[in-house]
């Protein structure tokens, strides 16, 4: 039996009643048992298709099922629910994501886990704080709690590596004066912990792989995608 935890999110229709429907249809799944369900929370939506405000929540599973079967049937609930996967980031009625399977790590083209962008979301990881406080996670070593407390400090910490210097120093200009609750430190990088790679650059001290993004690796613009992950990183969740 493992345990896992995914992360439920939608911005359309009857969203808290969708997520009753989805945990009841899970656990009508023959190897599926839905075991905490964390409160519901309120989130800004992020990406420019996102559409109105979000609820997110988060459960913790115990299953037989291995980690492509438990999201084949998690994308088959998203699927009876209602979720059409049109716009990229766009409005849904509800998203599943798994978030961890027990202590794996797991990177295939259909399934990465820990999910690869659970780290920097407040909307994910305020939900799941609630219900897995201690849980470790794998790709950082640190625990939900913690994770989630980095994106509570202020000035948030983040850098800008790789790519043309001019186009840096112009994008920094920018980011500094729409984030005042950031900080860019050139000078000193290895403090940042948020790090925005515009290319593979080599090692910088005190930044580990983890907390980098590859801003060239999103569908959107390298500019969207940095404004996405502050949105997200940033974003005051309330509880309901
Ligand atoms: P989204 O439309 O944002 O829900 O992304 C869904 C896509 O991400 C699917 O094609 C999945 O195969 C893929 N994916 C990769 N890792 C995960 C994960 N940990 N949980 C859910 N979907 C994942």
């Amino acid at each position: 039996m493992s345990r896992c935890w995914i992360a439920l999110g939608g911005n359309q229709g009857p969203v808290a009643d969708t997520f009753r429907d989805a945990v009841a249809l899970l656990n009508r799944v023959a190897g599926i048992s839905v075991t905490r369900m964390s409160r519901c929370y309120t989130t800004s939506p992020v990406g420019a298709n996102a559409g109105n405000e979000f609820l997110n929540a988060a459960a913790e599973l115990q299953t037989t099922l291995p980690p492509l079967e438990l999201l084949a049937n998690l994308q088959a609930v998203e699927t009876q629910l209602g979720r059409v996967r049109s716009v990229h980031w766009g409005p849904r009625t509800l998203d599943l994501d798994l978030l961890l399977y027990d202590e794996q790590m797991l990177s295939t083209p259909v399934l990465t886990i820990p999910h690869p962008h659970m780290w920097y979301r407040r909307f994910v990881l305020d939900p799941l704080a609630e219900i897995a406080p201690d849980v470790i996670h794998g790709g950082h070593g640190l625990s939900i709690s913690e994770l989630r407390e980095r994106l509570l400090s202020r000035p948030l910490k983040c850098v800008l590596l790789g790519g043309p210097v001019d186009q840096r120093v112009d994008l920094q200009r920018q980011l500094e004066a729409e984030y005042p609750q950031t900080d860019w430190p050139t000078e000193s990088p290895e403090s940042a912990w948020l790090a925005f790679c515009f290319e593979s650059v080599p090692q910088v001290e005190g930044i580990p792989d983890a907390n980098r993004i590859d801003v060239q690796a999103f569908p959107t613009a390298p500019e969207q995608t940095i404004r996405d992950v502050l949105a997200a990183a940033l974003d005051s969740v309330r509880s309901v």
